[in-house]
């Protein structure tokens, strides 16, 4: 059996509108592409997509195909065969995509400027974190031109070369780097490696003539900004969109470019440069100030992320969804600054993963962050935050562990910093809290 060509997949697509790769998910009428996992095929779930409802199943089994060429599509390879569909999309779309890539603060900007925008625009935009190989392409997919006047594509990387993948199907005529820091060191060889990997958006924006948003209170990106013609610069006094940080907790309050005051609900600096990056796509694109301070200010994240959690007995800033060595610091930063006393506060960390060799250097240097503070009780858990170990801190290394502590020596009256890894699942403790 000869494999489908991309117009004629996206001939069925066109009928279909919603793709599927996951077949315990309703099928009413999908395209469903059955792509391989690491230890399963994803061919054996088609039959069962096709019963549940796909119109048509897209499958690298030839023989499986030749049953029933009505119903299934064969291509040798699913994965790209879904990445060359997401670029055909692409291509019959005349409309602005904005991506987000950088190593701490995707989707927390992606949402914040999908909320600006939509002030003015239909925006289409990567649901939850599907940022990935398989999520960027889904998110072009589910891209409908009758309902949509643009979209913002969060991009993941934990390699090289990999953006600049996304780049190539996505097409994106516009792109942000939230900053360049210590994330997914492991992947990309070390800090100049990740300023490389995440550059590679804005060097595709310099060959396409696309417009770049520039962070220039990061230390590598007004460099990599320089690349490329158009761009936009923002948050400092003098750039394109200035911001003006007025408090960063317990809440960010700031002044936009024109003055306009935006009390947000989320805290900490990074915010600020969060937020500031979201006004300044949204002026970009003519969204007008009083609208983009009011979705500013009615962005509440419900998801982990730096999330203020009030129990009967302390104050949380509940950042379990996950952690990397410069992400730790601007949070440690951010408790630090917080009104009250040193002692009131209490920071609850576990183990920073995907550093690889940079792992055991990482956490030692936390531990030596954590030793210059004053907070009253610090907590680590985990193998790796032995190394972060101090005098006077308290190590489990397991989370079972921490929660009995913690039970048999309740805390009340503080503000707590927990954060740590997915992997980690630090939400789980707030039992105990
Ligand atoms: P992922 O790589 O998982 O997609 P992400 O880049 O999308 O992550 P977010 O989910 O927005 O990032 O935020 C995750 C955490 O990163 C936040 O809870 C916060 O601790 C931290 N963070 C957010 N923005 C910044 C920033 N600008 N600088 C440093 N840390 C940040
Ligand atoms: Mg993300």
């Amino acid at each position: 059996m000869s494999p489908i060509s991309i117009p004629d997949l996206y001939a069925h697509f066109q009928q279909c509108r919603r793709v599927s790769t996951d077949s315990r998910q309703p099928q009413d009428q999908t395209l469903f592409v059955a792509l391989n996992g690491p230890s399963f095929r994803g061919a054996d779930f088609a039959p069962q997509a096709l019963a549940q409802g796909a119109r048509v199943a897209v499958v690298d089994d030839a023989a499986l195909a030749a049953t029933d060429p009505a119903r299934y599509a064969y291509v040798p390879d699913t994965l790209l065969a879904l990445q060359e569909l997401a670029h055909y999309h692409r291509q019959q779309l005349s409309m602005p995509v904005v991506a987000v890539t950088g190593s701490n603060g995707k989707t927390t900007t992606k949402e914040l400027l999908s909320a600006v925008l939509s002030r003015r625009y239909r925006v289409q935009y990567t649901r939850g974190n599907l940022n990935n190989h398989i999520g960027v392409p889904l998110t072009l997919l589910s891209i409908d031109p009758q309902q949509h006047d643009m979209a913002v594509v969060e991009m993941g990387a934990n390699h090289q070369g990999e953006i600049d993948s996304y780049c190539r199907y996505a097409e994106p005529t516009h792109g942000l780097i939230t900053n360049i820091g210590k994330a997914h060191l492991e992947g990309f060889g070390g800090a100049e490696g990740v300023a490389k990997g995440k550059g590679e958006l804005f060097r595709y924006l310099a060959e396409t003539g696309g417009t770049a948003f520039v962070n220039t209170q990061d230390a590598r990106l007004p460099a990599l900004g320089q690349l490329v013609p158009a761009r936009v610069t923002y948050p400092s006094p003098g750039d394109t969109y200035p911001a003006e940080l007025l408090t960063a907790a317990p809440q960010v309050a700031m002044r936009l470019f024109d003055g306009t005051p935006v009390e947000a609900t989320i805290t900490g600096a990074y915010n600020f440069v969060n937020l500031a990056a979201a006004a300044a796509v949204g002026a970009h694109f003519g969204v007008p100030s009083a609208d983009i301070a009011a979705a500013l200010a009615a962005y509440d994240p419900k998801n982990n992320r730096s999330q203020l959690v009030r129990t009967e007995l302390n104050e949380l800033i509940l950042d379990a969804y996950n952690a990397n060595p410069s992400s730790m610091a601007a949070a440690i930063a951010s408790l630090a600054a917080r009104p009250g006393e040193a002692a009131r506060k209490v920071a609850i960390l576990a183990d920073m993963f995907e550093l690889g060799d940079e792992s055991a250097a990482e956490h030692h240097a936390l531990g030596d962050l954590l030793a210059r503070q004053e907070f009253g009780l610090v907590l680590l858990i985990g193998t790796e935050m032995q190394r972060a170990q101090r005098p006077g801190f308290r190590h489990f290394a397991t989370k079972a562990q921490a929660a009995h502590w913690l039970h048999e020596h309740p805390l009340e009256g503080r503000l707590i910093l927990v954060k740590g890894s997915r992997g980690m699942g630090l939400e789980t403790l707030v039992g105990e809290l």
